[in-house]
């Protein structure tokens, strides 16, 4: 097989697997009854799943073999190996999450046969691929808008599962009817419990597991800053001593905020499934500790009391807090010059990291490539190895650079950090979506190959995002390819329709 073949099937793979080679010889024919070998130490689940996948990707049942093998799971829990010859398909994997991954490879691998009007069946060409992820966490941060169509986040659910995210945090802003405390919410604008529970039972289907996240310092409006808007102070003022003065923060010396904010955070974490772990945002806690009470106190205690009371009852429970890195490091630091920091002089916040505890991941979100001089190689991103040497777990948090996805790609597979978490805010949408959804995914899977956005992946993301079109039966225009409309797509997909 020449290089321009090798280059036109590798496009195909999002993200492109660790060893790939392409075999001379006649292809393998998806056909009914066709030969399928699976080997894995945990047979658990893999029959099902398998006979499962090749009747939705391509309608038929193979004659599969699934055999339990103790030296099967040798690239790890989600690595996995594939050989395709003219006879058969051969997978080895630990168990069904490598196994998952494999089918995902061979769908993006395999072709439509050539030569009829309609689709008579498919083939993949002969190959051996071995491959594994570079880090153990690999999420995308998703934002739940009231303007946000529930339908939108499961396909972004569904293309981040298939290009192998494993993790999805979702945040939902101002939408989740909370039974224990309704208030907090817009009384016009909930979101629909049962259609967001399918979706956390939808995400363990796929492999990906749902995070929520609940904002416990700033963002307490659960609304954008810009916007002026405020979940609950818009319509309740008897709810205002909860609130520092301007309404963006948490009031932390008032004993009933915490009362409510365990409410809250419990009842989201029972909600998801009770998952392993827990986001608690606090980032752009600008003005907080401003009112009479807490203005009069040291920060750093009211800060650290905070946080430690919110670890300790996830920990508890065995779940783990994500929180973002920005409140902890001090702006005119000369040591975090063009990095993202946001904690003020005045909030004297600089040096509470070492009181906190070292289980706590430190999700760090730099969003741009800021390189020392033009003739510097890369970024050194002090602040997340800062973290890191300082002992906390941390992922590196890209949004929409592509520079900066592929570095931080990088780094965390470098300095063998837990992860990347890949985020989206407003901006899911149009050309951003590719790069969130291509680069971000080969930037976590493996980064050491990493084409980004170009012609050929996008045309592989839009094959993808057909692919489970035709899995759920997607027949509304509006929920075709991922922008809402080709004319003026403006902000969409965020809509009331
Ligand atoms: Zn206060």
């Amino acid at each position: 097989m020449n290089e321009h073949e090798v280059k036109i099937l590798t496009d195909r793979l999002i993200p492109v697997p660790q060893e790939l080679k392409f075999n001379d010889g006649n292809e393998f024919l998806l056909n009914e009854g066709c030969t399928v070998q699976i080997f894995v130490e945990d047979t658990a689940g893999v029959e099902q799943k398998t006979l499962e996948s090749f009747r939705l990707f391509w309608g038929i049942t193979p004659a599969l073999a699934v055999a339990a093998d103790a030296a099967a799971g040798k690239h790890g829990a989600e690595g996995y190996e594939i050989g395709i010859s003219e006879k058969e398909i051969t997978v080895k994997a630990a168990g069904m999450t490598g196994v998952m991954h494999a089918l995902k490879t061979l769908r993006q691998l395999a072709e439509v046969q050539r030569g009829t009007e309609r689709t008579q069946g498919y083939f993949l060409v002969p190959c051996t691929i071995k491959d594994f992820p570079a880090m153990a966490f690999r999420g995308v941060h998703i934002c739940v808008f009231p303007e946000t169509p529930l339908w939108d986040i499961e396909r972004q659910i569904r293309i981040a599962a298939y290009h192998k995210f494993n993790y999805a945090v979702i945040e939902t802003w101002g939408i989740f009817p909370f039974g224990s405390h309704p208030e907090f919410c817009w009384a016009d604008m909930k979101l629909d419990k049962k259609e967001l529970k399918k979706l956390v039972r939808l995400g363990k289907e796929l492999g990906i597991t749902l995070i929520p996240q609940f904002n416990l310092l700033g963002h307490a409006t659960a609304s954008r800053s810009i916007t002026g808007k405020h979940a609950v102070l818009s319509y309740d003022p008897s709810l205002q001593p909860l609130f520092e003065p301007e309404g963006w923060t948490w009031c932390l010396t008032n004993p009933e905020t915490r009362r409510i904010l365990t409410d809250l955070v419990m009842e989201l974490y029972e909600f998801y499934d009770c998952p392993p772990f827990f986001h608690i945002g606090c980032d752009e806690a600008d003005n907080i500790g401003t009112c009479r009470d807490c203005r009069k106190k040291v920060l750093k205690d009211l800060v650290k009391e905070h946080i430690c009371y919110f670890h300790d009852l996830f920990a508890q429970k065995g779940t783990r807090i994500i929180m973002w890195h920005d409140m902890l490091l001090t702006k005119g630091d000369e040591r975090w010059n063009g990095y993202i920091v946001c904690g003020l002089p005045e909030h004297r916040l600089g040096e509470l990291y070492k009181e906190l505890p070292r289980d706590i991941i430190i999700a760090d979100w730099q969003y741009g490539y800021p390189k020392a001089d033009e003739n510097a190689p890369e970024p050194q991103w002090p602040t997340t190895k800062f973290f890191k040497g300082e002992g906390f777990p941390v992922l590196v948090c890209p949004w929409l650079t592509q520079d900066g996805m592929k570095s931080l790609g990088n780094l965390a597979a470098d300095e063998k950090l837990l992860g990347m978490l890949e985020t989206t805010w407003h901006i899911s949408h149009d050309r951003n979506f590719a790069h969130i959804f291509c680069t971000a995914a080969y930037a976590s899977w493996n980064p050491a190959v990493n084409p980004g956005v170009t012609l050929a992946t996008r045309l592989a993301l839009a094959q993808h995002i057909r692919q489970l079109g035709w899995d759920t039966g997607v027949d509304e225009y509006i929920k075709t390819g991922w922008n809402q409309y080709q004319v003026d797509p403006g902000h969409h997909p965020h809509t009331n329709v």
